[in-house]
């Protein structure tokens, strides 16, 4: 096992990973800007190094800092949470070549899951079901027309390099295709430095739903179901929940085992995200996450394990603590990710908190890094905590859900508290009943 591990993260997520290291016995090293100097997960490690200034680039995504923080503080091994250099093959290599060990798949697995064009070859070919869509990336007009016809409009182009909905356009008829592909070509040069797109069936009123696997070095894949992620604003999640209300046993261990055998026959390590539109009955995938979500929480809850306590004996080279036999779904759970935001305009509202109070009691967990006092740096997402609610079944979870958000105290910042309190009242939600696009048509009336 590791003795002491470098997590190249902040705020709740550092909380979060040091948590798990010190449940094992492992030391833990918080790298920081110098904006989060007084940051919790820094306060909670047993040593910091600041690795440079404010602005991601310089600090949380500065390679050679964090190599060096690892160094001289002899971590070995590093953990790169979500976001920042999670999916960055090159920093897993670097990490590698340094005789550090990186918690996450291989280099190799990184890169062809973060080039979608690879990824649905390889997925496609493991007996994954994919979107209809173009054989890999459109070298022309015609041939991209050619696929169009075949596929059926309305199509979508997406980026082949694409990340957080760049790049990606909307043809609904023939007449829309020419501009869809070259806008959606300049933006992806723009964005990503590499202008391949191709072509997809696009699905009108899907369901976001993924799942989470975790794999071990001594062959063993678990599958741990499925998290339904349709509540979305501008393509970014903004509240989860884990069963999916959409599903029934039979079609989740359809899907389930499916995901499992392809996973074992790609040879994956550690944990890994498979996200699907689901629509009409079938399961369509779009894209394999490679490494620990944000939503990891509600998945933990309904089948009781720790994904990063995991994560981590899986990169020591231990078996998985379970086996897929093990894994019984229990319960409900539904996240909601807490933003420092205005709740009608989601403008964001750093500044200081100055009275601050987290919602316990039953079946309530608060993933957070904040505290009374905390200031909230312009520099960094604006998500300051996830409220992650347990019932018996789907009820009894929204109506503690409703209980826990009344219990919340923020003063001095606006957060996305109130949009929840409305929301756990709708009765499309109460049902189950929504889309990827309901939440957007939901804050356009209300
Ligand atoms: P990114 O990596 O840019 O987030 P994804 O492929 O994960 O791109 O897609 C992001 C979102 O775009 C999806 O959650 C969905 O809302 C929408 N989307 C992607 N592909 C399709 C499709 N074929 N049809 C309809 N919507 C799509």
């Amino acid at each position: 096992m590791f003795n002491k591990v470098l997590i190249a993260n902040r705020g709740e997520i550092a909380l979060r990973i040091h948590r798990a290291c010190k449940e094992l016995g492992i030391s833990t090293v918080a790298v920081h800007s110098t904006a989060d100097e007084n940051a919790m997960h820094v306060r909670l490690a047993d040593e910091s190094v600041c690795i440079g200034p404010p602005a991601p680039k310089d600090s949380y995504l500065n390679i050679p800092a964090i190599i060096s923080a690892a160094e001289i503080t002899e971590a070995d091994a590093i953990h790169p949470g979500y976001g920042f250099l999670s999916e960055n093959a090159r920093f897993a290599e670097i990490v590698k070549a340094h005789n550090i060990t990186f918690i996450g798949p291989d280099a190799e697995h990184i890169r062809v899951m973060g080039d979608k064009i690879a990824a649905k070859e390889a997925v496609g070919q493991a007996g994954i079901p994919l979107v209809p869509g173009s054989e890999g990336a459109l070298l022309s007009y015609e041939q991209a027309q050619e696929a169009a016809e075949e596929i059926g409009y309305p199509v979508l182009v997406k980026a082949a390099a694409g990340g957080g909905g760049r790049g990606m356009k909307l043809a609904k008829t023939p007449a829309d295709l020419a501009e869809a592909l070259s806008t959606a070509k300049t933006e992806a040069k723009a964005a990503f430095g590499d202008d391949a797109v191709y072509l997809e069936k696009y699905l009108e009123f899907p369901r976001h739903i993924e799942l989470q696997i975790i794999a071990d070095s001594h062959g063993n894949v678990v599958q741990l179901g499925e998290r339904d992620c349709s509540l979305q604003r501008r393509n970014q999640k903004v509240l989860e929940e884990a069963l999916s209300p959409a599903l029934d046993d039979k079609e989740r261990a359809k899907i389930g085992e499916t995901v499992r055998k392809a996973i074992e026959k790609i040879g994956y390590l550690g944990a890994g995200t498979i996200e699907f539109l689901y629509e009409n009955g079938e399961f369509y995938f779009i894209e394999m996450n490679t490494r620990l979500q944000v939503e990891h929480p509600i998945t933990e809850q309904v089948t009781r394990t720790d994904l990063v306590r995991e994560q981590i004996l899986v990169a020591a080279g231990n078996k998985l603590s379970m086996k897929q036999e093990d894994v019984v779904f229990k319960g409900h759970a539904i996240e909601c990710r807490v933003n420092a935001e205005n709740p009608k305009t989601f403008r964001p509202s750093p500044g200081e908190i100055t009275q601050f109070h987290a919602a316990g009691g039953p079946g309530v967990r608060f993933d957070s890094a904040v505290y009374t006092g905390y200031k909230i740096p312009p520099y960094y997402d604006s998500m300051i905590g996830k409220l992650i609610v347990y019932g018996d079944d789907r009820a009894h979870c929204i109506a503690r859900l409703r209980r826990a958000l009344s219990e919340m105290v923020f003063v001095g910042v606006e957060t996305t508290v109130p949009l929840f309190m409305d929301l756990v009242d709708d009765p499309d939600f109460q049902k189950g009943d929504y889309h990827i696009h309901w939440l957007e048509e939901w804050l356009a009336k209300s």
